[in-house]
């Protein structure tokens, strides 16, 4: 019967559907704290639209009746958002009445955006650093503005779930996880996947302390590591260096680690990175593509 009613009402080509599904969504989470039937309740929701006129979404008119039956409502205030995890910032501390809560700044990409958000404590901070570039959902969360930027807050009551890898297309098809080109990375914040061309390859290697990987000093006649002390062994280890360019410019680049191939000049590659002063952080390698001769 309800079904029905909703159906008769909010028939909006392919809306149906997914108001519909809403509507069970919120019933699912505040069910348990509401005195009334599932049928009364999606009958008091299509019932405030028609008063209304429908100039509300379907989400804030369910809240408004939820709240008028005494739900706790935080948990529905926000519509769930899917996205993947582009990038994931260092783990950070923050102290307040002597707990430690650690915390880490992230960005989501989906097909229509690109969210930058912070996850508190420690089970959601791991999570998100064990799912980079995973369809995530994130559910509960609320929404503040830090310096002129939304900023969506994962909090200890948020929840994170992975989806199936064909819940989302693959990252390279979510337009807002890349830049427009290298310039408008250098006036950006974060990270961005962005096709480039490869100019110059300089590997160098420089000795690193065989504990943390940090490179180490050279003092009178022995190696030390700013964390570690004196260094007997140290390890070697390979740096990337590159000069890459796209129709804005040229750049510096640098990769730490080990890149799919050497020898990447003359190649354009699909990569992920992001500007530290002038120079390009690469973080990873995508594709890489045999630039055709051009015939004369
Ligand atoms: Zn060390």
């Amino acid at each position: 019967m309800w079904l029905k009613m909703l159906e008769g009402t909010f028939r909006r080509g392919a809306k149906v559907l997914s108001r519909s599904l809403i509507l069970e969504e919120i019933w699912e989470k505040i069910k348990d704290q509401i005195p009334i039937s599932k049928e009364e309740f999606f009958d008091r929701v299509t019932r405030l639209a028609r008063r209304l006129n429908w100039k509300a979404n379907i989400r804030a008119l369910a809240i408004v009746v939820a709240k008028e039956l005494g739900a706790d409502v935080s948990s529905i205030l926000v519509e769930p958002k899917k996205g993947r995890i582009l990038e994931v910032g260092p783990v950070r501390i923050t102290r307040s009445r002597g707990e430690e809560t650690p915390y880490c700044i992230f960005v989501l990409v989906n097909e229509d955006e690109r969210l930058w958000c912070v996850v508190f404590g420690a089970e959601n901070v791991e999570k998100v650093r064990q799912l980079e570039e995973k369809p995530v959902l994130i559910e509960n969360y609320t929404l503040t503005s830090v310096r002129g930027r939304t900023l969506l807050r994962v909090t200890e009551r948020s929840k994170i779930t992975e989806l199936d890898e064909e819940e989302l297309p693959p990252i390279l098809q979510l337009k807002p996880a890349w830049a427009e080109n290298l310039k408008s990375m250098t006036q950006a914040r974060g990270a961005f996947i962005v096709s480039v061309l490869i100019l110059e390859e300089e590997i160098m290697e420089y000795p690193s302390c065989p504990y943390c990987k940090r490179s180490l000093d050279m003092t009178d006649s022995e190696w030390l590591c700013s964390v570690h002390g004196p260094i007997d062994q140290p390890e070697m280890r390979k740096v990337y260096h590159y000069f890459v360019a796209d129709d804005s410019g040229t750049y510096p680049a640098v990769f730490f680690g080990d890149p799919p191939q050497e020898g990447l000049a003359g190649k354009r590659v699909i990569l992920k990175g992001y500007f530290k002063d002038s120079e390009l952080q690469i973080m990873k390698f995508y594709e890489i593509e045999e630039v055709e001769e051009i015939e004369e």
